[in-house]
């Protein structure tokens, strides 16, 4: 990872953020981590960073969807803090936006607003762009994104890269761009090789900003981690998602795992954070993140992550990977970093990451129409786990994922 390269980082206010941090842990000593805090700038905005080279500066962290609530959760986000907002056509919470523009104007243009859709040809997103406008209920978006390519419903991870080099794709992100119908273009991506997604916009200079699914602790070496480097030397913008998300140990966790992970950590007791702000942390001391989407679905998980916010400091490597360590000793469900080792690793076609995906949004986050249309979805090999060597797909995986454990589950809830 190259830290030293100058000018995609603004270093001095990657100080200022830890300087206000280690202010505001000062008048917080008193709340456990998650708690409210009342903190004298509780309602000031959030640090900042450069989103790559876009001119655009975002809070260090996003209010994904809430599906739920989303009006009163828009607003309290916006009160705490947060300037950078996703949406997307599937989430059905684009109206929450219209309505609070329409009800207060002047909020438009102090957020960074970002949705997606999924075209299946690169004309296709002027007729998308316009109708996000137009539900949106205003004239720009900041960033539109690409909606998960690499998926199927763009035929593939490799009609996905060829769509990224094509001639027709450039023409037409240059014409929106200079519509100022959508400032920039990006995608968001969650595939399992997406790195060649990310070397394919990092070659061509297309793509302004990535939203990806990531992990703090990825591998020096790997494919996704060289891809992020290379996106970030030509100035992409990248935001993390599905980066564990309060559901990293569950919701309601298990026994004392948070004072387990506390005592193995210790840099967490000594900053008073709770496990997923300690997570957020290991996120944001990778300068080439600019920003953490999580969807947040209530007032108490905006308070908690944006106290994390407001008291970033950078961790220690050895914090970051006992933390790892941590994560992957208390059962993780959720699949987030690799290229599918473990199904070439257990013999199988079944699409073993995936299927524990899809379990994740129905156990953890409650997607459950999601989850079961997104199984549906795959064919009957990617399904089909008998036969698979599940101990050694464990072994490959590099978030030890109890395939044994998980796949039943994923038969039982979402065949
Ligand atoms: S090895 Fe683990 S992280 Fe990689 S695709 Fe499979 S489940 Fe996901």
């Amino acid at each position: 990872m190259n830290h030293d390269r100058t000018g995609r980082i603004d270093r001095r206010r990657f100080l200022q953020a830890g300087a206000a941090a280690t202010a505001g842990a000062a008048s917080l000593t008193t709340s456990s981590p998650g708690q409210e805090a009342a903190a004298p700038n509780d309602t000031a905005v959030l640090p900042k960073r450069k989103l790559g080279k876009t001119g655009l500066e975002v809070t260090l962290l996003e209010q994904g969807a809430a599906r739920r609530d989303t009006d009163r959760v828009l607003r309290f986000a916006f009160a705490r803090g947060i300037r950078l907002f996703d949406t997307a056509k599937v989430y059905r919470t684009e109206p929450s936006f219209k309505k609070w523009f329409a009800q207060d104007p002047a909020i438009r243009k102090q957020i960074v607003l970002v949705t997606k859709d999924m075209p299946r040809k690169p004309s296709d997103m002027l007729r998308m762009v316009d109708q996000r406008l137009d539900t949106l209920g205003t004239d720009y978006i900041d960033v539109f994104f690409l909606h998960g390519l690499g998926d199927r419903e763009y035929g593939g991870i490799d009609k996905s890269v060829a769509m990224l080099r094509s001639p027709e794709f450039r023409q037409v992100a240059d014409r929106i761009r200079e519509s100022g119908k959508a400032k920039f273009i990006g995608f968001s991506a969650h595939h399992p090789e997406r790195a060649q997604l990310l070397q394919a916009a990092a070659e061509t200079g297309v793509i302004d900003v990535i939203m990806l699914q990531y992990r703090p602790w990825l591998e020096k070496e790997s494919a996704l981690n060289r891809a992020i480097d290379a996106a970030w030397n030509k100035g992409i913008g990248l935001i993390s998602m599905k980066q564990i998300a309060n559901q990293a140990f569950g919701d309601k966790p298990r026994g004392n795992i948070l004072e387990e992970v506390q005592q193995r950590v210790p840099a967490l007791a000594e900053r008073k954070l709770s496990v997923f702000q300690g997570l957020l942390h290991a996120i944001w001391t990778d300068e080439r993140i600019s920003a953490a989407c999580v969807s947040m679905r209530n007032t108490e998980q905006i308070r908690e992550n944006v106290d994390a916010a407001r008291r970033f400091e950078p961790l220690k490597t050895a914090d970051i990977l006992n933390l790892r360590d941590e994560f992957r000793a208390h059962n993780p469900t959720l699949c987030a970093d690799c290229d599918g080792r473990c199904s070439l690793a257990a013999g199988t076609k079944a699409e073993l990451g995936n299927l524990t995906r899809f379990l994740t949004y129905f156990t953890r986050y409650g997607d459950r129409v999601a989850a079961r249309r997104e199984y549906a979805k795959l064919a009957a090999e990617a399904r089909d786990w008998s036969g698979a060597d599940l101990e050694a797909a464990r072994a490959a995986c590099p978030d030890r994922l109890d395939f044994a454990r998980l796949l039943p589950q994923v038969d039982e809830y979402l065949a």
